[in-house]
């Protein structure tokens, strides 16, 4: 077992950098690793830092991060499609192709990443220096000539995630879809539903900032989630209930609300995490009575090569500028826990923040 330099989650709103991360001494033969260029951190990362890691007590002390490009330094004897000093993306689920999840249609429902590494279960995320990946030819992907590296970290989330979301709701041309809540992710599902050929695109926050985006990511409608009215204003200038909805942040309260503006037959996709322990309430009413063919889908992001591969693909046609969500930039991984604390301290500024390792 070899150690190196890594930001750790030591307690409840704490972090420290670390020089204790385990690394293995060589990668399986399938595995590389990887010396991060860039990292950025998540709301998730936030979430486990907030909590001292209640929902996954196992990561406390152990690296956070899911989020992050490098460098190939090297890799196991197996490994076919990579080679040392290719610059790739790193998933931020990590399936586990050799599942039977894999083999049932649900590969990202078996991971090995941070969650439940298995074959080194020590290893922790990705705010490492060298970081240690299991099956490099299924769960990298090449960044591709012309896409930079702040493009390609907003890959294995923040695209992945949004545009699983909107490919499981499958909007028609022209149809009506609501993205209740405009953070990164639901910034992203804007973006990936007007390439999806919605019609009408309701993007509902709060920020200033976030509007702005959503505008250049093609919403037509900007609603502004304080205005208590909100939701009669969405049936009005839609002319009634909306043909999708997309639920991106919020509490277990968020579900009724976008249930609420959702036409009978329609689908709700869910792309909040919900940790807290409390129960999940619906107002039947909003659900039809529970018979109004009302799909809730509960959608997580989509990690595999392909799937960042294609990603990556649409940034480098320039279909999608993933950079716009960008709005704190730092060097060197000092910084990791200062810009953590933007998440911690609900900075209004910050839409996602991005640390080079350099
Ligand atoms: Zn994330």
């Amino acid at each position: 077992m070899n150690y190196c330099k890594g930001t750790v989650i030591t307690g409840k709103n704490t972090m420290a950098i670390s020089d204790r991360c385990p690394v293995p001494e060589e990668p399986c033969p399938t595995g590389a690793f990887i010396r991060p260029l860039i990292w950025s951190p998540c709301t998730s990362d936030a979430h486990l830092c907030a909590t001292g890691c209640e929902s996954l007590p196992y990561l406390l002390g152990k690296a956070v991060g899911h989020e992050m490009c490098g460098e190939i330094t090297k890799v196991g004897s197996e490994v076919q499609d990579f080679k040392v000093g290719d610059r790739v993306i790193v998933c931020s689920v990590m399936p586990v192709w050799r599942s039977m999840e894999a083999q049932d249609g649900h590969a990202k429902q078996h991971q090995d990443n941070m969650y439940a590494g298995v074959d080194f279960p020590d290893r922790g995320g990705s705010f490492v220096e060298e970081y240690y990946i299991r099956d490099a030819d299924m769960n990298l992907a090449l960044i591709p000539e012309g896409v930079s590296l702040e493009q390609a970290v907003m890959v294995p989330d923040m695209m992945c995630t949004a545009f699983e979301g909107v490919r499981q709701l499958a909007p028609e041309f022209g149809s009506s879809i609501a993205v209740l809540g405009i953070g990164p992710v639901g910034l992203m599902a804007v973006r990936a539903a007007v390439l999806h050929g919605a019609g009408s695109v309701f993007a509902i926050g709060s920020r200033q900032k976030c509007f702005e985006v959503a505008s250049e990511y093609g919403a037509t409608h900007l609603v502004d989630y304080h205005n208590e009215n909100y939701r009669e204003q969405i049936l009005k200038d839609n002319g009634g209930p909306v043909d999708g909805v997309i639920l991106c942040g919020g509490s277990e309260k968020e579900l009724s609300k976008g249930l609420s503006i959702l036409k009978k037959g329609g689908t709700l996709v869910n792309m909040s995490a919900y940790f807290s322990g409390a129960p999940i309430e619906i107002d039947p009413a909003v659900w039809g009575f529970g018979y109004g063919d009302k799909i809730i889908k509960g959608v997580g992001c989509a990690g595999e090569r392909l799937w960042m591969s294609r990603m990556a693909k649409l940034v480098a046609c320039g279909r999608v500028a993933p950079e716009k969500l960008i709005t704190h930039r730092y060097h060197g991984m000092d910084k990791i826990p200062e810009a953590m604390d933007l998440f911690l301290n609900h900075d209004r500024s910050l839409i996602k923040p991005v640390i080079y390792n350099d």
